[in-house]
């Protein structure tokens, strides 16, 4: 099995990595009605410090309440719980996967059922490297807005993003693009999606994307430099044509695309897409005065 780190919190207490363990009656494990968050942390001048925690805790109690889940904690114990077992780990930098499941219990029915939390640690470099990435458009389409909760982060979700990476993934590529019902580009599989063209940034709006706390982290940063972001319809044209285009997410930061459906954007390397890369690279760490607030400190 694999030890990721030494402890994990596990409903109100931190327990070593390998007595953490679930029974396979859970509910969540059968039908994916378990929430969670990717949450990021990195090593700074004044010490460890949580990216944008508050932002996934409000996230991740927004997901349970698509379930009417019955969180075992409040919000601020689920904040505490999280820096308490990064603090404990004792690793530098890495990746945080604050979790609530659903118990044992057979049927669809999860009312009354207990929920369960669990914080795992992990050292975790980039997610798609650091390199430009070559992305396919999915044959797998994004979940329908009126099937789901789009705006909730839902395991069940990920059973669309896995088909969809593993067909790209399978196909040669580094990472794939999923279009919503209506043939308008929706996100990557775990990911963000915008373009720049004519120096403005340009993302699909709310609907059938997870709205990305990077996505947000970079709204902010693009205005203070500057640069001007659209939230509208993009189609698979615009991408082709555009001058650039970019991955966020917590996971995979600020990934540059060099080509879609091996048609090359731009020229494939981005100026203004690797000018919010390195600003957010320096945020995440603490080195940018202006975003000191995004980040909670382990102590
Ligand atoms: N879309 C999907 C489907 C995701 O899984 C993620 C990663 N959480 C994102 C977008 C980006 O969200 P964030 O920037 O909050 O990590």
């Amino acid at each position: 099995m694999m030890q990721g780190s030494k402890f994990i919190w596990l409903d109100n207490k931190l327990v070593d990595w390998e007595k953490a363990k679930v029974h396979p009656m859970t509910h969540s494990l059968h039908y994916g009605d378990a929430v969670f968050e990717g949450v990021r942390f990195y090593k700074t001048e004044k010490g460890t410090a949580i990216f944008r925690l508050k932002e996934h805790v409000d996230r991740l109690f927004h997901s349970a309440s698509a379930f009417d889940m019955k969180v075992p904690l409040s919000n601020r114990e689920a904040f505490n719980a999280i820096k308490e077992a990064v603090k404990a780990n004792g690793i530098e930098e890495g990746y945080i996967r604050p979790f609530l499941f659903f118990g044992e219990k057979m049927g669809l029915n999860n009312i009354d059922l207990e929920a369960h939390f669990s914080v795992i640690v992990i050292p975790w470099g980039s997610y798609l490297g650091e390199n430009a990435v070559r992305v396919k458009t999915s044959k797998f389409i994004r979940i329908h807005p009126s099937s789901s909760l789009m705006t909730a982060k839902i395991s069940g979700h990920y059973a669309n993003s896995i088909l969809a990476s593993a067909d790209a993934k399978k196909a040669g590529f580094d990472e794939a693009l999923l279009l919503d019902y209506k043939g308008n580009i929706a996100e990557g599989p775990g990911e963000n999606f915008f373009i720049i063209k004519d120096g403005k940034l340009i993302t699909p709006k709310p609907g059938t994307i997870l709205p990305g706390i990077t996505r947000d982290s970079i709204f902010k940063i693009a205005k203070d430099e500057g640069i001007e972001t659209v939230e509208t319809d993009l189609t698979l044209n615009d991408a082709y044509g555009a001058d650039e285009a970019f991955f966020t997410g917590t996971a995979a930061e600020v990934t540059l695309i060099e080509s879609l459906d091996n048609k090359k954007i731009g020229d494939g390397k981005g100026k203004i897409g690797e000018k919010l890369k390195q600003i957010y690279k320096s945020a995440v760490r603490g080195k940018d005065k202006r975003y000191l607030g995004w980040l909670e400190l382990v102590k």
